[in-house]
Parts: C-alpha cells; sequence; structure tokens
C-alpha cells in the first residue's frame, strides 16, 4: 500500500522536496532546506547558482552552522585567525609588538588551518592561550605552547621589564 501510494504521488513528492513549489515562490516563500521552515526570500542570502537565486538555507540557519564550526574547533580556528591578523594586518591593534616586530607565522600553519589545529588539538584546553617560548621567535610548533591567561601576561611583563 504505502509503497502503491509513493509510486502514484512519486512525481508530486519529488517536486515538495526541492522546497520550491510554484505556491512558495508565488508567495515569495521560500522553505529552508535545514530547518524547514517557510520564510520571506529576505530571510535567505542571494545566490546566483540555484534555480531561484537564493541560498537552499536560511540565515538563520547558516550563522547557526557557523557558530557550530567555532565550537567544533574549540576555537582554535580564532585563534588560528587572530595569531595571522596580529602578524600579518597592520589594521590590527597589535600588530605593532607581532607584525611590526617581524613575528611571523610559520608557513604551513599561515597556509592551513588544519595544520595549525592538528598540532594544537592535544595541547589545547579551554581557557589556555597560545605562546611563543621565545618572544622574538615566530609563531611555529616548536616555538608555541598553550599557557594561562594569567602565565600568558606574567610571561609578556616579564619580557617587557627585561626590555626595558
Ligand atoms: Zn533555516
Amino acid at each position: 500500500m504505502h509503497w502503491l501510494r509513493w509510486r502514484k504521488w512519486g512525481d508530486a513528492s519529488i517536486v515538495k522536496h526541492h522546497f520550491k513549489t510554484p505556491e512558495l515562490i508565488k508567495a515569495k516563500l521560500k522553505r529552508c532546506s535545514v530547518c524547514r521552515k517557510t520564510k520571506p526570500y529576505a530571510e535567505f542570502n542571494k545566490n546566483k547558482s540555484t534555480i531561484d537565486n537564493y541560498q537552499d538555507n536560511c540565515r538563520e540557519c547558516i550563522r547557526k552552522n557557523n557558530l557550530r564550526i567555532k565550537n567544533k574547533f574549540n576555537g582554535l580556528y580564532a585563534t588560528w585567525q587572530s595569531m595571522k591578523k596580529r602578524c600579518y594586518s597592520p589594521k590590527c591593534k597589535a600588530y605593532k609588538y607581532y607584525g611590526g616586530r617581524g613575528i611571523e607565522v610559520c608557513k604551513e600553519w599561515q597556509d592551513s588551518f588544519q595544520v595549525f589545529y592538528d598540532w594544537a588539538k592535544n595541547k589545547h584546553r579551554k581557557g589556555l592561550e597560545i605562546d611563543r617560548k621565545n618572544n622574538d621567535g615566530n609563531y611555529t610548533p616548536e616555538n608555541c605552547r598553550f599557557v594561562t591567561r594569567i602565565e600568558n601576561m606574567k610571561n609578556s611583563s616579564l619580557r617587557g621589564f627585561a626590555k626595558y
């Protein structure tokens, strides 16, 4: 019975599963392929490669998904990004202490979050910050470790006293 019905209604089901029924398009609504809620087009990002020029997941789902990615890597993605910013973005407030002093991120880490993550995942715990053992050295697997914020501040102030 079930299979017969499926075969009979098969075509209609496929259309429905495309989330782009003529009724919805006419009403300027679109069903999100992730949360399955029907929402106005304004809640979807434009995307030229789709049939109706809008992405299949709503903005809310994209935002939630990004958060999930961030959480998944225990904040290490943010660590990786800000490390590169400190070294290569003159607009960054801390640039003068890093990039401005010639501190660099090693090529392997610069090019690949995955490589950095593989090195960091077993060393990093919540609340720890990346620290360079040699303050004049680069961000490399050999020169880096994870320390608590307090240790990190203590180290930098000690270095500060030593320098001046
Ligand atoms: Zn959604």
